[in-house]
């Protein structure tokens, strides 16, 4: 291994000559503290900056083995450390000529305290990946100021960074604390009998639509109604009392502007953990609950939504059904579908979202057009089966219709942007105005039917290239020449998820595509992978921007791809 001198001395002499000569970098180097290790080198000052790691030994780094003793301390501790880098890192990150000159950037967690790639720590030692955009003036290397980057401001970034005693012991102890902590009350939902939790005095409602940080002004805190509160005793934070969720149907109601869809999207990323402070730390959710909407325009692929639409026009096939434009009702009914084809456990649904003759359709209504000639079985016809049959709870948001009234076992009313239990008051009036619905919905909810893609369809191939993926926001992904449209997958929050689940496409395609496997046999197999061996089995190289996701974000994924063909059955 070479040392840090002579990286210092490299650099110098590259100082003014072209860009492509400082591929001679690539390599490790032992530093004092550190070892770093250059592991990919960027062709010019514009292109994805040069992607380096460091690993620290414990001898120096110091972080006291109880931080990271069980699996969520990992997590949690990891994830502090990304954003320690991070923050020192943009400190240290300066305008040092063209490009991407000067930058040294680790990943930029948002709330969400999820595995990532960024930073790994075990007894023996600690790796942080990141990326430094090494500087030039145009196309000449500026070699001093690569020099003093790397060898002068790297190592106190790792100092400041990830160094236990440069750290806030009670802000780590807290932030893992935290997280252990959720992840217990998440496993305790199941015995309890409970879909969500969420603590009194959480904050849910955000800064702005774009800024996913607490509001802090004229915030009302959450607060459970007296009959609806439960008790946790958690293993660091004690007692925490709150508002559970209870399997079955649930729906919320209450007037425009009062808090109803913002109650739901809590729930919605509940089904991750977050950071202390975040407001939503205590806001717990089944792992399995799925966010569907409505989605007109995008693509299905041989989906069976027969349980909820039949007899098209022009006779097309409802339980292979396909189309690269669906419609506000059959993208809804197939986003469902394809949730319960991998397992979801619960549906979470807003009104502001949804297709109003999917969700409800009246007496007046089914007087002027008859049941034959309307496809669609609204989904109040299919809740209460949807529970019975499969399991499966619905929170719902419906501030526009009483008809669910009588399918509901709990009403909730968000009144000033607090819950109030409206569930007796509720059932009174469904008892007292008879609803004269007729009920569409027939005995069963109807079977959920696997389906064996082709392999051959998913393809990142572009050009002369194998594989391309662009990762721009949370909304999209670039798969070869295809535009993956990921903006109806409500629960995505980072960037590193999408371009992890880029890869795991690929992964699944590679290792099982040739096997006749179910999407959800495929993706059991996927994620048991990445549960035991993590992230990194997706990527050929150590990539620093890879996050957890879930295998119903990965599946969505897939089949948004248009190009996506279901093998006959
Ligand atoms: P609804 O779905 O009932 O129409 P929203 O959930 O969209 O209402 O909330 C309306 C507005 O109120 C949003 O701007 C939201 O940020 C804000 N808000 C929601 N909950 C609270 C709260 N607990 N305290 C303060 N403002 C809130
Ligand atoms: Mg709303």
């Amino acid at each position: 291994m070479k040392t840090q001198a002579e990286l210092s001395a490299l650099l110098f002499e590259l100082d003014s000559r072209g860009y492509k000569a400082y591929k001679q970098i690539k390599g490790e180097y032992d530093f004092e503290e550190f070892t770093l290790i250059i592991d990919y080198v960027q062709g010019d000052p514009f292109a994805a900056p040069t992607q380096c790691s460091a690993i620290i030994t414990q001898a120096i780094a110091k972080f006291p083995e109880e931080l990271y003793s069980t699996l969520s301390r990992e997590i949690a501790l990891r994830d502090y450390l990304s954003r320690q880098f991070a923050q020192v890192a943009r400190e240290f990150s300066g305008f040092r000529g063209t490009g991407k000159s000067g930058l040294i950037q680790g990943i930029e967690p948002v709330q969400e305290v999820l595995e990532r790639t960024s930073v790994f720590i075990d007894d023996q030692d600690i790796e942080v990946r990141f990326w430094v955009g090494l500087p030039a003036k145009g196309r000449s290397i500026l070699g001093r100021q690569a020099e003093e980057m790397i060898c002068y401001d790297l190592p106190q970034i790792i100092k400041k960074a990830l160094f236990y005693a440069s750290l806030d012991p009670e802000l780590i102890k807290k932030h893992v604390e935290t997280v252990e902590d959720a992840e217990w009350l998440r496993s305790e939902l199941e015995k309890r009998g409970l879909v969500s939790f969420i603590a009194n005095g959480s904050i849910l409602p955000r800064c702005s639509g774009i800024d996913p940080r607490p509001l802090t002004e004229n915030v009302v805190p959450f607060q459970a109604p007296a009959g609806l509160e439960v008790s946790f005793d958690c293993p660091n934070h004690g007692k925490i009392t709150g508002m559970g969720f209870s399997k079955g149907i649930t729906l919320i109601v209450g007037g425009g502007y009062h808090g109803k869809s913002t109650l739901l999207k809590a729930v919605e990323l509940g089904v991750y953990n977050h950071v202390p402070g975040d407001g939503r730390e205590w806001v717990i959710t089944d792992a399995n609950a799925v966010k569907v909407r409505s989605e007109d325009g995008r693509s299905i692929a041989s989906v069976d939504i027969s349980p909820f639409i039949n007899h098209l026009p022009q006779g097309q096939s409802t339980q292979r059904f396909c189309s690269n434009n669906a419609s506000g009702s059959t993208s809804q009914a197939t986003n469902i579908i394809e949730a319960l084809e991998v397992g979801a456990t619960a549906l979470l649904m807003d009104e502001d979202t949804s297709a109003t003759n999917f969700m409800i359709r009246d007496r007046r209504m089914q007087q002027l057009i008859h049941k034959d000639k309307e496809p669609i079985t609204p989904f109040v016809d299919k809740v209460q089966q949807l529970y019975k049959d499969h399991g499966v709870s619905t929170i719902l948001v419906m501030g526009g219709s009483g008809d669910y009234f009588d399918v509901a076992g709990t009403v909730i009313a968000m009144e000033n942007f607090q819950p109030h239990d409206v569930t007796a008051e509720a059932q009174k009036i469904a008892k007292k105005h008879k609803n004269q619905r007729l009920l569409e919905g027939g005995e069963l909810f109807g079977d959920v039917t696997p389906r064996v893609p082709d392999a051959e369809s998913i393809d990142a191939s572009r050009g002369k290239r194998s594989v391309t993926i662009k990762v721009r926001d949370t909304d999209a992904l670039g798969f070869g020449t295809e535009d993956i449209d990921l903006g109806g997958v409500e629960q995505l929050v980072e960037t590193a998820q999408i371009r992890a689940i880029a890869l795991g496409m690929l992964y699944g395609k590679e290792k099982y595509g040739d096997q006749n496997l179910s999407l959800g046999e495929m993706l059991t197999k996927i994620m048991d992978e990445i549960e035991a061996e993590g992230l990194d089995i997706l990527s050929e190289y150590p990539q620093a921007d890879l996050a957890y996701f879930r295998r119903f974000e990965l599946v969505a994924a897939i089949n948004r791809l248009r190009t996506l063909k279901i093998k006959e059955a």
